[in-house]
């Protein structure tokens, strides 16, 4: 067969959702060009572990060659693309044009600061690897100085950590955190006076994690304070200069550490593409996912701005954007064969967030789950997630081994 006549399929992001149009073509008569600005699929939801020293980077995320090594209608291209032209049909990266017949816009999200430019300078954010880590470093480099700072009030600024921003990753984050300094911490520094240490988690909302039934979010707050978190919520923050935080009511908090969880939009790419954007610069989609006046463009995951018969949009989940990515690569496969797309339907498979050690939330199947059940539930599903049978063993070693003998086995600060 020649396989040059084939519909030419492109796929802007190896996330979550444009893995999944690929693996749900795989055996499609097309070819496909999967581009990523990275040479690996990155497991975002696993980025705070990295960030509190909990797991290496290669643990959650694993090289898109190597996923896609038996794909013989896939080629992988590492690069950024920088412009598409929709109506002539091509995507430019740095060093190619690359024309396309379909086209998968999977290119996610990023922080979104709001316009607080001091947070954006001074505070750590968890969007990738080098945040991750960038985090990790500061957060072990903080207990170094901290360790020989004679001055108690900037040892107790040093000793201070927030968390903006009380959302899933928020809570996920500072419950992490707050274990990392009493389990782990507490034993390598034990000439330390740890009792300065505090661990603030900031929501400018009335509620942490407000998308969550009452009794989970009544679970949160009471998991949060067994873990000495102190949560402050209707606190909106105004600035940070990296050693002082001010609050809407003229409040300030002496921090040497802030890590924002606060606000997601999407990718900055799809600003100069000239679509229809929507809510936090998501592309706005139709019910099958397609762009208007351009049926071959398809707009997907964080990237998507598609709104769940309520009104509302739905949320940057993993969740969705795999959904969405299989509803697409079946779209692709029917508008080959001449049939008409179909609509999108995102089925809602409950609410997960862990709390640190033997402490989760969870939603599933009509039912609320907290405490150590919870916890093992969302262990397994993040295991399971993850790709790579090797990466699923050293997790599993990972988190045994600090759950067994609480040490955190990543402290290495390797740059700063
Ligand atoms: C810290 C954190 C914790 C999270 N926790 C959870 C959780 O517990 N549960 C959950 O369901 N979701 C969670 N999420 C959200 C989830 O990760 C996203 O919703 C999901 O990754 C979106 O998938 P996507 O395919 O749209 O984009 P992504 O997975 O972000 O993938 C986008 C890809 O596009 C690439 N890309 C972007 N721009 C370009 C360009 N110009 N050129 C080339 N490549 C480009 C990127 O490199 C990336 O690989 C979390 C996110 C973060 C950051």
């Amino acid at each position: 067969m020649n396989t040059k006549t084939l519909p030419h399929v492109v796929i802007i992001g190896a996330g979550f959702g444009g893995m999944e149009v690929a693996r749900g073509l795989a055996k499609a008569p097309v070819r496909i060009t999967l581009i990523d600005r990275h040479n690996y699929h990155l497991f975002q939801p696993l980025l705070y572990q990295v960030a509190i020293a909990g797991l290496v980077p290669s643990q959650i995320a694993y090289p898109l060659r190597t996923i896609f090594r038996k794909q013989k209608n896939l080629t992988f291209q590492m690069g950024e693309v920088t412009a598409i032209d929709f109506d002539s049909r091509y995507v430019k990266t740095e060093g190619s044009i690359i024309a396309y017949d379909y086209l998968v816009l999977a290119v996610g999200g990023q922080t979104n600061f709001f316009g607080n430019h001091s947070v954006e300078q001074n505070g750590f954010q968890l969007k990738n690897i080098e945040s991750a880590i960038n985090t990790r470093n500061h957060l072990l480099n903080i207990f170094e100085q901290a360790s020989r700072e004679v001055d108690a009030d900037i040892r107790k600024a040093m000793l201070t950590f927030v968390v903006v921003g009380g959302g899933p990753t928020g809570v996920e984050t500072a419950g992490a955190l707050a274990e990392l300094i009493t389990h782990v911490m507490a034993k390598d520094y034990p000439h330390m006076d740890l009792k300065d240490v505090r661990v603030l988690l900031l929501e400018a909302g009335k509620t942490v994690m407000p998308s969550y039934p009452d009794e989970l979010r009544k679970a949160t707050n009471d998991l949060l304070r067994n873990k000495k978190v102190e949560v402050l919520v209707n606190t909106k923050l105004i600035d940070y200069n990296g050693r002082q935080i001010t609050m809407g009511d003229g409040g300030q908090i002496n921090a040497h550490t802030l890590i924002w969880t606060a606000g997601v939009k999407a990718a900055e790419m799809l600003d100069a593409l000239g679509v229809e954007q929507a809510g936090s610069g998501r592309v706005r989609v139709a019910a099958s996912l397609q762009i208007k006046d351009h049926a071959e463009v398809f707009v997907i995951g964080d990237a998507a701005y598609f709104e769940n018969g309520n009104g509302q949009p739905l949320p940057m989940l993993s969740t969705v954007a795999i959904q969405q990515g299989k509803v697409t690569a079946q779209n692709i496969k029917k508008m080959i064969k001449g049939e008409k797309p179909e609509a999108f339907h995102y089925k809602d498979p409950g609410l997960l967030a862990t709390i640190g050690r033997n402490a989760a939330v969870a939603r599933i199947w009509g039912l609320s789950f907290s405490g150590f059940i919870a916890w093992l539930i969302w262990v397994f599903l993040h295991i399971f997630r993850l790709i790579g049978f090797r990466n699923r063993l050293l997790v599993l070693i990972n988190w045994a081994w600090e759950y067994f003998f609480y040490e955190n086995q990543v402290r290495l600060i390797t740059k700063e």
